[in-house]
């Protein structure tokens, strides 16, 4: 299945029915073609408003959440931008294509090396992949203008926390179970944090330490 000009048209359509009114997120969903980070059976419903299976037991988003979620992150060409969850890659290559630099990071090393693959192939050369555990984030390339994390936790981690430059912010999806989770965003000021809730949401849980099955 190609991502041809009428796909690309239904795809941008349904993003838009869905309360996506950033041009900005809009043009570089357009860019990337969710497609290449989709395998097997599932590649044909690549272009359908819905989450699905990749590798590890993992998902890669419904382009929908990943749009929201990206339009609340109000991501500037200049500024750095973290992701924990990379999953796919999907939401990353889009992040590239909004921001200076782009670190990703995702507890199975298997998903990494798929979406170095991809972010190669797609000539996008200011994402950098790593396996690490995210929940301690990246401190060697703190601190970050924009965190985005794309698998739930309890609370906020304080080290993501930590890691926010004053004046940036993080979304994130917290809940205490797999099935009631609120996606927050979290603005950094000079003397605290201000948190706001923004819809209901369902991610697979951020899990401490590295994956084990590669
Ligand atoms: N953003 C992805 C979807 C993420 S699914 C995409 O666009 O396709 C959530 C991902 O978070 C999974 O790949 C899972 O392995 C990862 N994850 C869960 N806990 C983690 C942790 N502590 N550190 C890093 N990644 C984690």
């Amino acid at each position: 299945m190609t991502y041809d000009a009428e796909r690309k048209m239904q795809f941008l359509f349904a993003l838009r029915s869905r309360g996506l009114t950033d041009s900005r997120v809009l043009n570089a969903m357009e860019k990337v073609d969710r497609g290449a980070f989709v395998r097997g059976i599932f590649a044909e419903r690549a272009y359908d408003d819905m989450p699905l299976p990749i590798a590890c037991g993992q998902t890669i988003s419904q382009p929908s959440v990943v749009g929201l979620m990206t339009q609340a992150l109000d991501v500037r060409p200049r500024d750095k931008v973290l992701e924990i969850g990379t999953g796919s890659g999907y939401q990353a290559a889009i992040l590239s294509h909004l921001a200076r630099r782009v670190y990703t990071v995702d507890r199975h090393k298997r998903l990494v090396r798929e979406a170095r693959l991809v972010f190669e192939s797609l000539g996008l050369n200011n994402v950098t992949a790593f396996a690490a555990d995210g929940s301690h984030g990246l401190p060697e390339q703190a601190p970050f203008d924009r965190i985005l994390v794309t698998a739930a936790a309890e609370d906020p981690p304080g080290p993501l926390l930590a890691e926010l430059r004053v004046g940036g912010i993080m979304v994130l999806p917290v809940g205490q179970s797999d099935t009631v989770q609120s996606l927050i965003k979290v603005t950094r000021h000079e003397t605290g944090f201000d948190y706001q809730e923004l819809r209901p949401v369902r991610f697979v849980p951020l899990l401490e330490g590295l994956g084990q099955d590669g």
